[in-house]
């Protein structure tokens, strides 16, 4: 090689590897849209429960580390004092909202989403069989594509979801190649296929929602509360990473979890060891102390805070998903598996594992939690009351990196008589 070439392939290694570094310095000298300061950031699936700094760009996490220059954010919000958490999750809600009066599906007793998700911290909400194979199109169309709120749902057995009259029970419309064929042309939207409110006593509803689950490799989502089928029936029929919800309720003592000592039952600790997954399920009748706090003592918690939200639910007891939340950490629950319950464990019980965490990379759901010291109250479905002195509250929700919720305006720029 002569002294010629040897120059110019050193020029070039000098090109090529100034070419890199300004690329490296480009991308941390890039502009990140909002910048979250000193939060205490709490994302289980990745270990992380300290003092951090989370970066977002074009709506993704761009960087999770201490010490994140504010030189190159557009906003900074300063989040000392409160916890980073991944948006929440609600597994169990009644959101196919429309005209029907006094129905669940598409009717007045579901709640439109984004009223409620945001202002408690949630990013997600999974509807819980409102809607069926027939009117899941409709659902979508109305209600899911036009909603900022990401919707993802159970869809029912009964072919017209929770109509509250007899199409509920008819079998013949109970169609599990249909509801397969809904969940495959929906697979990034159905988690799960959902038996309840079947009043009869056969179990085909529930063998064919059980079917429906399993040919697409789903959960199957059990309202604990049909009225013919006894607990320990249901419990032993299910799978493992199954669903039962309305864990806590014991409406005139029909299905409860711990017997009259106040000891969980045998066959309940069973299907907890088989891998049987336990929602709240709060709802207006289905969260009740004498079930839950004895059952918390025992070991029997939660895996999720499905709040069962609809129009009943949201002026009880229950309120909003928060509120469930703050109602354990008050029981004694500790406060890293209060969050991860709301976030992380949810993603994993509807098999959802591209959300629930701050990964980089990931799509920017994030709540901004404050934890609230005070006097506070917490009612049961039978209007018992617990007394407490924490409380969560929302102070701003992020979806895909847009604030969609900032309570005290955390977000915002200082007003001047300039601006
Ligand atoms: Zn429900």
């Amino acid at each position: 090689m002569n002294q010629v070439t040897r120059r110019l392939k050193t020029n070039a290694r000098f090109v090529f590897s100034m070419i890199f570094m300004i690329s490296v310095l480009d991308a941390y000298a890039q502009e990140v849209d909002i910048l979250i300061k000193n939060g205490h950031v709490f994302d289980p699936k990745n270990g992380i429960d300290t003092i951090m700094d989370i970066s977002i760009r074009d709506g993704k996490i761009f960087q999770v580390a201490s010490g994140i220059s504010i030189d190159p954010a557009k906003r900074v919000i300063n989040a000392e004092g409160l916890y980073v958490c991944p948006g929440l999750i609600d597994i169990h809600t009644h959101v196919f909202v429309g005209p029907k009066v006094n129905k669940f599906a598409n009717g007045n007793n579901s709640l439109s989403p984004d009223d409620f998700s945001f202002k408690a911290g949630i990013t997600t909400v999974v509807d819980a069989g409102t809607s069926g194979w027939r009117n899941f199109p409709l659902f979508k169309s109305q209600v899911i594509d036009a909603s900022k709120t990401r919707i993802l749902a159970f869809i029912n057995i009964a072919a017209y979801g929770m109509t509250g009259d007899a199409a509920q029970n008819d079998l013949s419309e109970m169609d599990v190649e249909m509801t397969v064929e809904m969940i495959r042309r929906h697979a990034d939207i159905i988690v799960g296929v959902k038996i309840g409110h079947f009043e009869g006593e056969s179990w085909t509803p529930f063998d064919r929602a059980h079917e429906a689950s399993s040919k697409t490799e789903r959960p199957l989502f059990v309202e604990c509360h049909l009225p013919k089928y006894s607990l320990e029936d249901q419990l032993n029929r299910m799978h493992p990473g199954d669903i039962i919800t309305h864990t806590y309720e014991n409406i005139d003592e029909r299905t409860p979890v711990v017997d009259e000592g106040g000891k969980v039952l045998a066959y309940v600790l069973e299907a907890k060891e088989k891998g049987i997954l336990f929602d709240v399920g709060h709802g207006g009748a289905g969260f009740w102390f004498n079930q839950a706090v004895p059952a918390l003592e025992q070991g029997l918690w939660p895996n999720t805070f499905g709040t069962d939200l609809h129009r009943f639910s949201m002026n009880a007891g229950m309120k909003d998903m928060l509120n469930v939340m703050s109602k354990y950490l008050n029981m004694g629950m500790p406060l890293e598996d209060v969050l991860l319950r709301g976030s992380w464990n949810a993603a994993k019980a509807i098999r959802r594992e591209d959300l629930g965490h701050l990964s980089e990379g990931a799509l920017a759901d994030i709540a901004i939690l404050r934890l609230k010291q005070g006097k506070f109250g917490f009612v049961d479905a039978r209007n018992n009351r617990i007394s407490g002195d924490q409380k969560l509250e929302a102070e701003v929700t992020m979806r895909a990196g847009k604030i969609v919720w900032d309570l005290n305006g955390l977000s915002a720029r200082e007003f001047t008589r300039n601006n």
